[in-house]
């Protein structure tokens, strides 16, 4: 099975304060909210908790979709709870976050597929933290622009929506969603709102050729892309796509210079990046540029 392919070096992870830990664990559970870092699996939760640093994942844990790299539940969907935008506020207060990460599971069973609940919880950690800089992580919205404009109306500083991989991988890792939906919706961020940067990732592993993940940075460009991450699929477990590669730091160092050769001046590029790893040092550096 090449899911049990040895594990590179370079993906090892290092633990640090882990008292910093227990205490972003602690207040997660005590306000009832979800993160991604928990709901994903990610490699990243030790460093990040230990710098105060969480993704918040509104909306539910349960996605009513069925992307096959990712470890969040399908099942039955809850109604929105009204009271989370502010519990993640107050969270985001608490720890004294100065960049504040949100994301969602897809909720295409709701009619505006929670853009309000992103926009509440916006504008409840603008009021609680106006220093705080926001980044939302969206879904596609099935590609409603009036959802999109919602969410803009609200003025987060990053909107950030995940490719995740090449066009021609999308059929077979996340067969409910659309390659093309997703760069246009990237691009009317852009087209609505210059202020707000844009930012979107794809994970490497998964069987694309080198050619398709050149295409896929050009499409990115094409919609004026200005935040990029890529990082290492790592599967959740055996259920999930399964592995095909390990690439190589090198490699990844390659398509980071790839794209910013082309235009696109804020890249992250190696193993361990996740869409949300060190975002705020992201975000800082694209604000000086
Ligand atoms: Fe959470 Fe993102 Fe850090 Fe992973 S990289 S632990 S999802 S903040
Ligand atoms: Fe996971 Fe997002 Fe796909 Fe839902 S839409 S299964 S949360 S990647």
């Amino acid at each position: 099975n090449s899911n049990y392919q040895k594990k590179p070096e370079w993906l090892k992870v290092k633990i640090q304060n882990p008292k910093n830990l227990s205490h972003v664990n602690t207040l997660i559970q005590s306000l009832n909210l979800n993160t991604v870092c928990h709901g994903a699996n990610c490699p990243n939760r030790l460093e990040c908790f230990s710098k105060s640093t969480a993704t918040f994942m509104i909306l539910g844990s349960i996605c009513s979709r069925h992307c096959r790299f990712c470890n969040i539940e399908s099942g039955k969907l809850l109604p929105p709870d009204i009271g989370e935008p502010y519990r993640v506020a107050t969270a985001v207060k608490e720890l004294g976050l100065k960049h504040a990460v949100i994301t969602s599971v897809t909720r295409d069973d709701l009619e505006d597929g929670g853009a309000q609940m992103f926009a509440q919880t916006i504008i409840a950690i603008r009021e609680a933290s106006p220093d705080t800089t926001i980044e939302v992580l969206i879904p596609d919205f099935k590609g409603s622009f009036d959802a999109l404009k919602t969410v803009m109306d609200a003025k987060p500083h990053i909107i950030n929506h995940n490719v995740e991989t090449v066009n021609r991988l999308y059929a077979d890792i996340r067969p409910e969603a659309d390659y093309t939906q997703s760069l246009e919706l990237l691009a009317s961020v852009k087209a609505y709102d210059e202020s707000i940067f844009s930012k979107s990732g794809f994970m490497l592993g998964l069987g694309e050729e080198e050619e398709e993940v050149l295409k896929l940075i050009e499409d990115l460009r094409a919609v004026s892309v200005d935040i990029l991450t890529i990082g290492q699929y790592l599967p959740p477990s055996d259920a999930h796509a399964p592995l095909i590669s390990y690439i190589t730091p090198e490699k990844f160092t390659e398509y980071g210079k790839y794209a910013q050769s082309i235009g696109i001046s804020s890249v992250a590029s190696s193993p361990l990046v996740r869409s949300s790893y060190n975002a705020k040092e992201v975000f800082d550096e694209k604000n000086t540029n």
